[in-house]
């Protein structure tokens, strides 16, 4: 049961990247900027949010530098939920009211991960921020915002991209005639190796038939536009 209501429901991933403004660490005006945008939102949607890590640590990255890949995976994990309580401080200070939900137990700082009880949150009006990823090594927080999505039955994945404002035939800061897709489907991203999410994450939206919107974050409003399902980027669909 995933408690549906008529209130559309997305699932939001922000990227480690968007915290930390290109720089390791977080970026206080940044993601401030982006709480007020997803309070302009709130209300008209329910919304629930997938924070990845890379900002602090990336568990491969880690490991081609000589560190145990499992136990970077978990480096990556932690640094996952400081995204998750700077977001939730400016949210709240935004007048949103939010939950943090850890699949690291770490209850000091978060509830754990319950599908249940996140859509109670959301059904209250409160946006729910998932942190430490699956919980699991090898595994990314795309494959997460899927899985997540899937199971508090999320209309939407909603892929925020800095740098970029949606998926082009090519990479547009290399070639100039790149062209950007209004609508793809996963079969074509797929097999055109065209790297929207990673492997997992779109194999799992396709078999599951979620479909996904990826816009980039710079525009004025953007995160508030994507949220109250304006088409802005592109479409990917099965
Ligand atoms: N990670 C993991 N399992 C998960 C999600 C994340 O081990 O379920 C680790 C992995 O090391 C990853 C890091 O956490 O590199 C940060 O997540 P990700 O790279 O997906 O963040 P993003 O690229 O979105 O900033």
């Amino acid at each position: 049961d995933t408690g549906r209501t008529e209130k559309r429901r997305v699932l939001l991933k922000l990227s480690g990247e968007v915290f930390g403004g290109g720089k390791v660490g977080v970026d206080p005006s940044t993601v401030r900027g982006i709480a007020e945008q997803i309070a302009d939102a709130r209300g008209a949607v329910e919304i629930a949010i997938v924070v990845g890590g890379g900002n602090f640590f990336r568990g491969a990255e880690l490991s081609e530098n000589g560190m145990d890949r499992r136990r970077a995976d978990y480096m990556g994990m932690l640094g996952t939920v400081m995204n998750c309580l700077a977001l939730q401080d400016f949210l709240e200070q935004a007048g949103v009211s939010t939950r943090v939900q850890s699949a690291i137990h770490m209850e000091q700082v978060a509830e754990p991960y319950i599908p249940l009880r996140a859509i109670r949150h959301m059904q209250k009006g409160r946006v729910v921020i998932f942190g430490a990823g699956t919980g699991l090594p090898y595994f990314s927080t795309d494959t997460v915002a899927a899985q997540r999505a899937l199971e508090i039955g999320a209309d939407e994945v909603l892929m925020a991209k800095s740098g970029v404002d949606g998926v082009y035939t090519a990479d547009p800061k290399k070639d100039p005639a790149a062209e950007k897709y209004g609508h793809l489907t996963y079969d074509e991203a797929l097999l055109n190796n065209i790297r929207v999410m990673d492997q997992t994450a779109m194999t799992m939206c396709k078999d599951n038939g979620l479909s996904m919107l990826v816009f980039g974050m710079e525009g004025q409003g953007n995160v508030t536009r994507a949220l109250l399902g304006e088409r802005i980027g592109t479409t990917v669909t099965v």
